[in-house]
């Protein structure tokens, strides 16, 4: 698709590759998937992913904000969706209003719930949060056999599910996601003694979903998996998944500049001879980190940033590609030619992780979708 006309900086999302990646983890897992499409579906757009994972057999729909949740009833998804985090007490009425299933981790907000639907037909549908040693959210293991029973006793509220999450999955050693993974069976079979089964059993993230098979239970959370990105650098995805994201910006001008040259603000880079000089409108304010070091791809070759990122725009050395034109497309993410630029190669660069480097495409950049 040629956006070159139209759009000074856009990502692409190809929807074939994330229905795809939900049907890989499917049949891999063997259970219901929840495709977790918090923070805008990982930067991805919350509906068309939605919709796109829905294809792939996606069951339920995870979120971590109640707004979240609200966005992809009224854009018409009827599956199952669930908050993972918190709700203002405020908003718990738009919740079991709308059939959005919610994490429960305590006394007070069981009893609020209660007491807002102890009398009505309709019931909140509640996950216990249990927390095996994240040590975020949730009841504490060692108590959540007190609560679960205090939860089923509850009027107004269905205990439809229970769940853990794990601090350490994406990492070689799974010690830590072995022990907190016992803490959780524990809990279930000591359930399962009172004979009180929440229908739905839930633990795995990707990391978990690819490598632990006896956490996967009757249902996993996957977000980064679907958008075809790795958990870790330890915990890699199989080579049948596709990244899902490219971002792409056009080549807005091109100029030759003397030696001596100082480029961009502070003067950072200085042209050591007589140097071909681009712009690209594309700059922090849209989510490249304003760092040294930073590639992009034009007519199939990786050229460097040269400079000061600046808010709206960058400025690259295009000496190595002698043919580059005003109005060529420039890959920020994802492939041109043979060569390609993984979020993952931005994430070592900037010191963080693939997730905060799809998060952090701000939303003045427009998305569009390919079939
Ligand atoms: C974000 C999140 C997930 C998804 O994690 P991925 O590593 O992206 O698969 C699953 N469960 C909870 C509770 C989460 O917060």
């Amino acid at each position: 698709m040629h956006f070159l006309n139209e759009q000074s900086s856009w990502v692409e999302i190809d929807l074939s590759a994330i229905e795809e990646n939900v049907r890989i983890i499917k049949t891999l897992t063997g259970g219901e998937v929840m495709a977790v499409v918090k923070a805008n579906a990982y930067g991805h757009g919350a509906v068309p992913v939605a919709n796109a994972a829905l294809k792939g057999g996606a069951a339920w729909f995870g979120v971590a904000r109640i707004e979240e949740a609200l966005e992809l009833r009224n854009a018409g998804i009827e599956q199952k969706i669930f908050v993972l985090g918190y709700i203002p007490p405020a908003h718990l009425i738009s919740a079991v209003d709308n059939q959005i299933s919610f994490a429960v981790w305590d006394v007070e907000q069981i009893d609020t719930v209660s007491n807002l639907w102890g009398n009505s037909d309709s019931a909140a549908r509640v996950h216990l949060n249990v927390d095996t040693g994240m040590s975020r959210l949730g009841v504490s293991f060692e108590s959540a056999l007190e609560l679960a029973l205090y939860l089923s006793n509850k009027p107004g509220v269905l205990f439809e599910g229970i769940f853990t999450h794990f601090a350490r999955a994406d990492e070689s050693d799974q010690g830590s996601a072995e022990l907190q993974e016992d803490r959780f069976i524990k809990v279930l079979d000591d359930l399962q003694n009172l004979n009180i089964n929440p229908q739905w059993v839930h633990a795995s993230n990707s990391a978990a979903s690819l490598i632990r098979p006896s956490a996967r239970f009757n249902m996993v959370r996957v977000g980064i998996s679907i958008y075809g990105l790795h958990p870790s650098l330890d915990i890699k995805l199989p080579e049948t998944f596709q990244p899902a994201l490219s971002w792409k910006g056009t080549l807005c001008q091109v100029k030759d500049v003397p030696p001596g040259t100082g480029v961009g603000y502070g003067h950072e880079y200085v042209a050591s001879k007589k140097e071909k000089i681009g712009t690209v409108p594309v700059g922090y304010a849209d989510g490249i980190r304003r760092v040294m070091g930073n590639r992009v791809l034009v007519r199939g070759q990786a050229v460097p940033v040269v400079g000061r990122v600046c808010m709206d725009q960058i400025m690259i050395q295009l000496d190595n590609v002698s043919s580059a034109k005003v109005g060529d497309e420039v890959v920020i993410i994802g492939r041109q030619g043979e060569e390609r630029i993984s979020a993952e190669n931005l994430a070592h660069l900037w010191g963080t992780i693939n997730y905060e480097v799809v998060c952090g495409i701000n939303r003045r950049v427009p998305r569009f979708y390919l079939d």
